[in-house]
């Protein structure tokens, strides 16, 4: 049976992009079909526009500590609508280079959604295309617990295109996206607090971690409020927003911005006319090779629900080109020791097993770790801190894992990471000459383990 295409994609994010450049340069007949915006979640509401916002964020800090060095200035100010007429723009000359790498590699661009209509066949537009494989890379949506008045709550899609910073936000969750954006309205000037409903954020990192994050941002001036929850939002005839929280008490904000995780976008993408199934959590469920439980339908990305990262995306679209088109330049994805960055500010880091994890584990341990100011706040007031962690095996001395919570920790950590991966041990570490003077030089020259 001939098809009109070898493979179709759909959606052009991270995963869908990579895979569809990949296999048209393979030589495979290929489609994607986009139907809000080139890039996907990362280049339009995600990685790209965040880190813009958190360098933004950022200059806060870098004002105060440039007088100690010498610097004067008038009084700085912060414009929010010139920050994302800068965005926007820097976001379109991105979408426009999407564009280009796709159908400069030969693929069929649709720019529209796309629905599925059974194992072969696709529908665009009103138009049905035939492909040998579909894949789906849809990636994921932001998801809002359904209280009384959620409808006055934003998310990260809408907090990018805001006309205006709010002078007050409330942010609830506690993972990536709630310490990341706490920070960014924090750093630009909004009074800011943060709601989560546990004892502790970020739940899944190293403790000293998470406990250390909370401390910097405290000192910075986040109210962190934990142990606690939103039951009702109303709208107040000023345009203020009033927010009850479980425990009856209530705050007074202008956003109440909802960071309590991501769905998988299968919305009118036709699942219901395949045999594809869901995982109890309900992404798409799939095999070692991606492949769902219609066999001609593949799937990538935050759709399969395992580890949301753009480069993981990237990952695994390039897994999926290689295994159809290219088979003998096939490798699977290793989903061991991914690095991730936490874009607060201050930054976290981390690599490896938390300390928690490598007692889980059955690991016996030895935890080496330093808390600095850095030297860049030697004629500032901050009382700011970095924390280092190396979790070590005792028994053979590998390097288990390697956590930051300080400036660049992202940067950092991506070197350490690749040392990880070559399985270095902590005398590796220790025989590695130091670059003198950087923060980074602390995780080769921690010589003696903490007691516990
Ligand atoms: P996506 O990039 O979401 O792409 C899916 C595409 O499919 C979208 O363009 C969508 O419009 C399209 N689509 C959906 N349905 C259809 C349909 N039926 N027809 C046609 N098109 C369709 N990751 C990092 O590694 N680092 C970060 O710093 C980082 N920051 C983030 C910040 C935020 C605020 C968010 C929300 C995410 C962040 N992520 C980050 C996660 C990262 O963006 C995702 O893991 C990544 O984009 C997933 O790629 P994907 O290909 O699975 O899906
Ligand atoms: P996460 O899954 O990381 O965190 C969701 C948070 O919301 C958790 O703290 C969770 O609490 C809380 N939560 C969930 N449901 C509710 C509810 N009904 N009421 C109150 N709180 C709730 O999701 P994010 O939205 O922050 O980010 C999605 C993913 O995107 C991340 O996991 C990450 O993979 C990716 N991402 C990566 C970034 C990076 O690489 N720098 C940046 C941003 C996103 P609990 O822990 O108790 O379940």
């Amino acid at each position: 049976m001939t098809y009109d295409f070898d493979l179709f994609v759909i959606g052009a994010g991270s995963g869908g992009v990579r895979a569809a450049r990949f296999a048209a340069g393979f030589g495979a007949k290929v489609a994607v079909a986009e139907s809000r915006y080139l890039g996907g979640t990362c280049v339009n509401v995600g990685c790209v526009p965040k880190k813009l916002l958190v360098y933004s964020a950022h200059f806060a800090d870098e004002f105060a500590q440039a007088k100690g060095f010498g610097w004067a200035m008038e009084e700085a100010s912060f414009d929010w609508p010139t920050l994302i007429a800068n965005k926007n723009r820097e976001i379109l000359r991105l979408n426009g280079i999407y564009r280009n790498l796709l159908i400069s590699s030969g693929v069929t661009l649709l720019e529209h959604h796309a629905r599925v209509l059974d194992a072969h066949h696709v529908e665009v537009n009103g138009q049905r295309y035939s492909a040998k494989t579909i894949l789906l890379a849809t990636g994921g949506w932001p998801q809002k617990p359904d209280i009384p008045g959620i409808e006055h709550a934003i998310t990260s899609n809408e907090a990018f295109f805001l006309a205006q910073l709010p002078k007050r936000v409330l942010v609830v969750g506690g993972g990536y996206i709630a310490v990341e954006f706490a920070s960014i309205f924090h750093g630009m000037g909004a009074q800011t607090s943060l709601l989560y409903r546990g004892e502790l954020f970020l739940r899944g990192f190293d403790g000293a971690v998470r406990q250390h994050l909370k401390e910097e941002l405290e000192k910075s001036g986040i109210d962190l409020q934990f142990n606690t929850d939103i039951s009702k939002i109303d709208r107040q005839a000023d345009g203020s927003l009033l927010a009850t929280l479980q425990d009856g008490r209530q705050l007074v904000t202008d956003a109440v911005f909802y960071a309590t995780g991501r769905r998988p976008m299968l919305d009118n993408l036709g699942l219901e006319n395949t045999a594809v199934e869901l995982d109890e959590r309900g992404y798409v469920q799939v095999n070692e090779h991606y492949q769902s439980t219609e066999p001609s339908i593949l799937a990538i990305g935050d759709m399969i629900g395992r580890v949301q990262l753009t480069p993981v995306a990237l990952a695994e679209g390039m897994a999926v080109a290689r295994r159809l088109f290219k088979p003998e330049q096939y490798r699977p994805v290793d989903y061991q020791l991914i690095p991730t960055a936490v874009f607060s500010l201050p930054n976290i880091g981390t690599v490896g097993l938390s300390e928690e994890q490598a007692k889980a584990a059955g690991h016996n341990i030895k935890i080496f770790e330093s808390r600095f100011r850095p030297m860049q706040l030697s004629f500032s007031d901050s009382q700011q801190k970095t924390l280092m962690k190396l979790v070590v095996d005792a028994d053979n001395d590998r390097m288990l894992g390697c956590h930051m919570v300080g400036p660049d920790a992202g940067e950092i950590i991506q070197g350490i990471a690749v040392a990880l991966k070559a399985g270095a041990t902590k005398q590796d570490f220790d025989d590695t000459m130091g670059i003198h003077p950087t923060a980074a030089e602390e995780f080769v020259t921690m010589r003696a383990p903490v007691e516990r």
